[in-house]
């Protein structure tokens, strides 16, 4: 039987917004399966790159996807994303060479279509798992992926905070410049979400103003 309390938290937000960290500590807190789309988006890049793919080789693109398939492991709280059965080095999919790659080929409608499907079915995986239910972190997972969540949070940040925090983490990148690349998709899933600017709050705020309805409605 369906499990009525079953809870499917939506997180959206640019670059270096706080996402992954606080994605994270309400997986743990609720015990919800953690999935971060962007890492999908990261390994699908890394598997392009290596098969000597670029964003602008829209037929290279599309004969890439059609041969590759996805499937997850769950490694403790985190659904990974496998591709034809090999996941990725946590390295190569944060290095800096598929981070600036990264954006041109998430912009692509063939790539974006490819991980529909699958990060949907990660609710499945959630059940099957026995979580108490999904938290997905992204750039559209309120408006496209799960407009139906049942709580939609887009974290936002100051850019100077956004650079210094990446600068902090010892990782190369240009978050401006790939917040602009995602600005429509930010912009859509932004729309009927609760706001939080987290530049000047500390991770364990951000988590209990996240974590304040949800505790909320699962004691009720
Ligand atoms: O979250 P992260 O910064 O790792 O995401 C890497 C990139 O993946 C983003 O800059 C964006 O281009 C793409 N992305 C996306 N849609 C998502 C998640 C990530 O387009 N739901």
């Amino acid at each position: 039987m369906a499990n009525p309390s079953f809870i499917i938290v939506a997180i959206d937000g640019g670059a270096a917004s706080g996402k992954s960290s606080s994605s994270r500590t309400l997986s743990e807190r609720f015990h919800l399966l953690h999935a971060d789309t962007g890492s999908y988006y990261r390994a699908l890049t890394a598997e392009l790159l290596r098969g000597g793919v670029t964003p602008t080789d829209l037929p290279g693109v599309k004969a890439a996807l059609s041969a590759v398939s996805f499937t997850t492991r769950v490694t403790g709280r985190s659904a990974e994303i496998e591709l034809s059965g090999h996941t990725i080095p946590d390295a190569e999919i944060r290095s800096a060479e598929v981070t600036a790659h990264v954006a041109p080929f998430a912009a692509i409608p063939e790539v974006r279509a490819a991980l529909l499907d699958y990060q949907r079915g990660q609710a499945d995986t959630a059940r099957k798992n026995n979580f108490r239910g999904l938290v997905m972190e992204g750039r559209d997972i309120g408006s496209k992926i799960f407009p139906d969540a049942d709580f939609r949070f887009f974290l936002f940040a100051d850019p100077v905070e956004r650079a210094r925090r990446r600068e902090q983490q010892g990782l190369q990148d240009q978050v401006a410049k790939r917040d602009t690349l995602d600005s429509q998709r930010l912009q859509e899933s932004l729309q009927g979400a609760v706001l939080i600017d987290s530049t000047h709050l500390t991770l364990a705020q951000v988590v209990e103003t996240l974590a304040a309805p949800i505790a909320a409605r699962l004691a009720a």
